[in-house]
């Protein structure tokens, strides 16, 4: 079933940009040949049949790799409208030339059988793609599977410490888990909130008739977050693995694995755009149902807070947790225990970080790149291939124009939830052409990215 690779080798220059790196800025072209990049420099020429890309007047910036999406999430519960198609063209149209998605085992099954399905489901790709494997059951007897996940181009494990009875994995499978995962250089990514107090805070604001939209940032306290991150860190240090913690919501949660770091752990974090941007009065304004996540919206506090402790290098880099439910979907019904949680942001990812990340001149524009391209692209096993513009890498290439202001509105965005988070806010620049693997993807907002395209990315252990 899979598609035959194609080798092309066709030029294409991106002229006259300024080549945003993780150390600095230059002024240069960027030849790729074929799907990968040749050359980087000065007044490269063009031959008679290179395609050229003007890039006068934007920066050029490694593809962006998006390392926390579900698309086309079928959770039991609710299905995102996305397919492999909508959500990966969305992506191309927002400058994402990478996603690493999840492959979830589902009780029974093995974790090779949730690679296989996932990688059939994501068939119709339209840029790369890999998976961390969502690991729900796995006795102790098993360990041989983790050790085929290096072999599987899938060294990364993710586990919940919430979301009882589906994901929701105990203390003990935790801790045999990461002693496992670190003998065979696989990598546990955890979402971290405490079960029993968010159990415990559903429960009371059930008692209390408070279970309408506008309550779902109280079910799920901070503490929460911050315990079982705590927690898991503690885990980790017992077991001598390394551990990646999803989605941070609160600043203490980024000073906790600061402060592993500090002991000596191998731990790294990320955190999302609406955790940034947006905070927990719209729980109060007239539509909350956009923004029924989890972790949830936090005090606007604490967006300054993370903020500071991005610019101080203690955030490893930014993802979305992009999840495409419908406007439909989640105003079905009034009541946040009833509806999908997620919010749609694959798209929206880099220009609201190029805008917002106002880090102060040169220096931010490099953060911005480490922290949506080099550092995933390092921490999941695929540098130097992605993540970085340099002779050799493939060729995933942003032409971004700065010079473009204008407001996010969900009806220009290419995917199927019809509805952003984001609506309204001001944005500085815009993609002008996302490029894959030498190919032009998406170009002055005419997206032309073949469907299936897209290939599975083999990642590196460890
Ligand atoms: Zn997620």
């Amino acid at each position: 079933m899979r598609r035959m690779r194609q080798y092309s080798t066709a030029t294409l220059l991106v002229r006259g940009g300024t080549v945003v790196g993780p150390e600095g800025l230059v002024e240069a072209d960027v030849l790729a040949q074929g799907e990968r990049i040749k050359a980087i420099g000065r007044g490269l020429p063009a031959l008679h049949d290179t395609r050229v890309v003007n890039a006068e007047g934007c920066y050029v910036l490694p593809g962006v790799i998006d390392s926390h999406t579900h698309v086309g999430l079928d959770t039991g519960r609710f299905r995102t409208q996305d397919d492999w198609f909508v959500g990966t063209r969305a992506a191309a149209c927002g400058g994402v030339t990478t996603v690493i998605d999840f492959a979830t085992q589902s009780p029974g099954r093995t974790l090779a059988e949730a690679v296989e399905a996932r990688r059939t489901e994501a068939e119709d790709a339209v840029i790369d793609y890999g998976f961390h494997v969502m690991v729900t059951d796995l006795p102790p007897h098993r360990e041989d599977e983790i050790a085929d996940l290096a072999d599987l181009g899938a060294p990364s494990v993710k586990l919940y410490t919430t979301y009882r009875p589906n994901y929701f994995v105990g203390d003990a499978a935790i801790l045999q888990l990461m002693e496992t995962s670190a003998r065979h250089g696989v990598l546990p990514l955890i979402h971290c909130e405490n079960d029993d107090l968010v159990a415990s805070r559903v429960d009371s604001l059930t008692r209390s008739g408070q279970t309408s939209w506008r309550y779902h940032g109280r079910s799920r306290p901070p503490l929460a977050e911050q315990e079982a991150i705590n927690r898991v860190l503690f885990l980790a240090e017992a077991a001598g693995c390394p551990v990646h913690i999803c989605h941070c919501s609160t600043a203490r949660s980024v000073s906790l694995v600061g402060d592993a770091v500090e002991r000596g752990q191998r731990v790294t974090c990320e955190t999302c755009p609406q955790y940034l941007l947006l905070d927990n009065r719209l729980y109060e304004g007239p539509e909350p149902w956009r923004y029924v996540l989890q972790p949830p919206l936090r005090d606007a506090e604490e967006k300054v807070g993370l903020w500071k402790l991005l610019q101080a290098g203690f955030v490893d880099l930014v993802s979305t947790d992009h999840c495409d439910y419908t406007v439909t979907q989640k105003l079905a019904q009034d009541d946040f225990r009833k509806t999908p949680g997620g919010l749609p942001g694959i798209e929206t990812l880099l220009p609201l970080m190029l805008t917002y990340g106002d880090l102060g001149g040169g220096t931010s524009l490099c953060h911005i790149v480490r922290l949506l391209c080099a550092a995933p692209a390092r921490l999941w096993g695929i540098w130097p291939t992605k993540g970085t513009l340099q002779p050799g890498s493939d060729a995933d290439i942003v032409v971004y124009d700065p010079a473009v202001e204008s407001e996010i509105r969900a009806d220009e965005l290419h995917h199927a939830a019809g509805y952003t988070p984001f609506e309204g806010m001001s944005v500085r620049g815009a993609v002008r052409a996302t490029i894959s693997r030498g190919e032009i993807i998406y170009h002055q907002g005419r997206f032309s990215g073949r469907r299936g395209r897209g290939r599975f990315l083999v990642r590196q252990p460890l």
